[in-house]
């Protein structure tokens, strides 16, 4: 579906790229349950070549909070629970909900809290506004530019630090 859409919106339809892209991913919210889309943008410039990242990735609140798997099961106590969520800023914070995790049943007492973390919303990152639905839809993270130079024996030397743009 994503492929398909993407040919007809890129070579047939005219748009570019990137609008491609951006529509194409609109259309397929399966595949991101499933994958992450990587771009990778190359742009030369005589001796010059500039390597652009750019990742798509499908968040979902209750299983890919800001595009990250949550885990399908308490680390502490094993229970394979929903997790329950509470949201901070633009952090979601996740805690097991099963009564008895980090309880000790020999000791009769509680050796810990109930198992709970935080995912914070990562740096440069976009949510793309179409194929948008209620708690989920695709991120924009750009992963970084960098920028190679060939030396006269043809070998690429990376110019620069990374370079992230939004
Ligand atoms: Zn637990």
């Amino acid at each position: 579906m994503f492929l398909v859409s993407l040919t007809k919106s890129f070579v047939i339809k005219g748009f570019s790229f990137r609008e491609a892209i951006v529509h194409s991913l609109s259309l397929s919210g399966q595949l991101g349950g499933h994958s992450n889309v990587l771009i990778i943008g190359l742009a030369r410039d005589g001796h010059r070549i500039k390597v652009d990242v750019t990742k798509y990735s499908w968040a979902q609140l209750d299983t890919r909070p800001w595009g990250q798997d949550l885990p399908l099961q308490c680390p502490q106590c094993g229970t394979p629970l929903p997790w329950a969520r509470a949201k901070q800023g633009e952090s979601y914070v996740f805690e097991c909900r099963f009564l008895s995790c980090g309880w000790d049943a020999k000791k009769r007492t509680r050796m810990r809290p109930p198992f709970r973390f935080a995912i914070s919303r990562p740096d440069h990152i976009k949510m793309l506004p179409l194929g948008k639905k209620t708690g989920a839809g695709w991120l924009k993270i750009p992963v970084g530019t960098h920028h190679f130079t060939f030396t006269q024996e043809g070998t690429a030397v990376l110019e620069e630090d990374v370079e992230m743009d939004g």
